[in-house]
């Protein structure tokens, strides 16, 4: 299947959640019966009653048979190992702006880290049904922002999209286009953001991105498969950064994004992102691969300390 990997990069009430909601309700993801749940990336009431994992971090959609994977990025300098390693798993970002506010000082960091690692971000003016909405002068303070982070010639052209994620709507003009829905932001995700560059027929290797101390299935590892498939009950390997074997087991459970959880799947192929159950020691920045790879995949470098995430 097609893929897509986009990072969310949003100032906390700018309306990311209520924008993948949309996503998710838009692209059909949600089956005709099942009561969209609120607040996808805040879901976690719904996963302690539920008693399963209901996935805070990142999203997919399918949109056009494309599976667009969505991930959050934290938005706070202390994460900041975390954000550009989450940043290395996706191609594509929307930088997501409230039309009142503008962007906020605290984005500025992971916007900066998005355009250190090449991204191309979409922006995404969002809001503009505020009646305090300031559309264009946010569309240059944006632009300023850019600029001040050493954006190159590329990222400074950045697409833009108007819209209100509330209203279920974005367009290319501020005016709106509340009849084409969403379409314009996913077609515009699809046309922008390049496809993951990954080798199918190669084995399998993935750098561990995010560590997450699981209550039902122990250490979990996630990160985006880079060459090669990976199938539940697998045996695969860690190598250090140098190359060092430091861990070998069996995957005992394999999930993925797909909607608004994260389910186990048989196989994982390359360009998709995965979380891996079964390994005891295996951790962020080292490579997870099949038992014939030597060569470690590069990482960036670790700040510490490391942050255990909690799906
Ligand atoms: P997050 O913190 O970025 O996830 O933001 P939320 O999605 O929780 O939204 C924050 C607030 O902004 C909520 O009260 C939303 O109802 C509101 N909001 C979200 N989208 C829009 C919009 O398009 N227009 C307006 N006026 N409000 C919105």
């Amino acid at each position: 299947m097609q893929m897509r990997n986009i990072a969310i990069i949003a100032h906390v009430d700018h309306g990311k959640t209520t924008l993948v909601d949309e996503l998710l309700k838009q692209s059909g993801t949600y089956r005709e019966n099942q009561k969209v749940a609120e607040r996808v990336m805040d879901s976690n009431d719904l996963e302690k009653e539920r008693g399963i994992t209901i996935l805070a971090k990142a999203t997919s959609v399918v949109w056009k048979d494309v599976r667009i994977n969505i991930v959050d990025t934290p938005g706070h300098a202390d994460f900041g190992g975390e954000v550009e390693r989450i940043l290395n798993m996706v191609d594509g970002a929307i930088v997501l702006v409230d039309a009142a506010e503008g962007p906020m000082p605290q984005t500025k960091f992971v916007v900066g880290k998005a355009l250190k690692v090449g991204l191309k971000p979409i922006v995404a003016i969002n809001k503009v049904d505020r009646q305090d909405a300031r559309i264009h002068e946010v569309v240059d303070e944006v632009f300023d922002l850019f600029a001040n982070l050493d954006a190159t010639e590329e990222q400074l052209d950045f697409p833009i999209l108007y819209g209100s994620g509330r209203n279920g709507w974005f367009s290319t003009s501020p005016e709106g286009g509340e009849a084409e829905g969403m379409k314009p932001l996913f077609d515009l995700v699809l046309r922008h953001v390049e496809p993951p560059h990954v080798e199918q027929d190669a084995p399998f290797r993935m750098i561990g991105t995010l560590l997450e101390a699981n209550p039902f299935l122990g250490r979990v590892v996630t990160g985006r498969i880079t060459s090669g498939s990976v199938k539940t009950n697998q045996t695969i390997k860690v190598l250090d950064q140098d190359g060092k074997v430091v861990d070998q087991g069996r995957v005992s459970k394999l999930l993925a994004f797909r909607g608004l959880e994260r389910t186990a799947i048989d196989v994982g192929e390359a360009g998709d992102i995965v979380a891996i159950a079964g390994l005891t020691k295996g951790t962020v920045a080292e490579t997870f691969c099949a038992l014939e790879v030597t060569e470690p995949l590069h990482a960036q470098p670790i700040d510490p300390p490391t942050v255990t995430m909690t799906f």
